[in-house]
């Protein structure tokens, strides 16, 4: 079993939140709000929640 966590910024506006897709045996299961990020500080919004399922 192949468990990553990959640090990247959400796709969806000019925002631009950090998140964590955390990825499984090569397939995105989950999102999670970065909480380093200056920009969103550990908060996503709804979109940014499912942006795991868009990929
Ligand atoms: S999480 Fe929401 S506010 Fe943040 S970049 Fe994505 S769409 Fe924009």
């Amino acid at each position: 079993m192949d468990y990553r966590s990959i640090v990247t910024t959400c796709p969806y506006c000019a925002c631009g939140c950090g998140l964590v897709l955390e990825v499984l045996d090569g397939r995105i299961v989950c999102t999670l709000p970065s909480k380093t990020s200056p920009t969103n500080q550990g908060k996503l919004c709804i979109k940014g929640w499912n942006v795991h399922e868009f990929v």
